[in-house]
């Protein structure tokens, strides 16, 4: 059985203006901070991450961000939830056809997502591609990206009986944080240049391999398969 946790954002998907505007508004409703997750690099970081980052940078104090931080997390989601249906997410180049290609072949898919749960979920569904995946690690799991990576492989050791130790899994995602995320799991890693970090910086970051999209599907599977 081969194992594959794919990163959404940059990776599966362009961007989803309506997941940033989503902050926004609760930044305002539960802090009343006019503010934007702009401010910071909020690549490959977790929600909850981005959310104490751009609170710190616009002066709150941590305890306080803390003490909030749950119910942001409820408002950030009802307001993507509520407002997805109108926003308009590209689906990048080669997804969907390496996502069939990867089912038809019986291959394990989930997701390694600094997303809370239920904006993943609702921000796959609305491009159909939530179906391909059984399970996943979440930003509504832990702050930190590399638990995020145990956890999935947990969910999938109980769940379908995945064995890390015999089975190869690996990390795909657009940002030197997925890989880094993967090596500390001991996972393969694949990094993907659809995002602000080049083919380079994903090497650097330790990338097993590289590529500048999924659509180069045959070296895609080539790559999974030669592990
Ligand atoms: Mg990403």
């Amino acid at each position: 059985m081969i194992l594959l946790l794919f990163d959404i954002d940059k990776t599966l998907i362009d961007r989803s203006e309506c997941h940033h505007r989503a902050f926004s508004h609760a930044f305002q409703e539960v802090f009343q901070v006019n503010t934007d997750i702009d401010i910071i690099n909020y690549h490959g970081k977790t929600d909850p991450q981005i959310t104490c980052e751009v609170l710190k940078k616009e002066g709150l104090d941590e305890n306080l961000i803390k003490k909030k931080l749950d119910e942001f997390k409820e408002i950030l989601s009802s307001y993507f939830i509520l407002n997805v249906k109108d926003d308009h997410i590209m689906v990048l180049e080669g997804v969907r056809d390496l996502l069939t290609e990867l089912e038809s072949q019986g291959i394990l898919l989930g997701l390694i997502t600094g997303n809370l749960e239920s904006i993943a979920r609702a921000k796959l569904k609305q491009v159909d591609l939530d179906k391909y995946f059984k399970l996943g690690g979440f930003g509504s799991d832990n702050y930190h990206r590399p638990y995020l990576v145990s956890t999935a492989l947990k969910r999938a050791s109980r769940k379908y009986n995945f064995s890390p130790d015999n089975s190869p899994a690996f990390v795909i995602g657009d940002t030197p944080r997925d890989i880094k995320a993967g090596l500390e799991n001991k996972t393969g890693t694949i990094g993907v240049s659809t995002g602000i970090y080049s083919p380079r910086e994903l090497k650097d970051a330790g990338a097993d391999f590289v590529l500048e999209s999924l659509q180069y599907k045959k070296e895609f599977m080539g790559f999974i398969k030669s592990r």
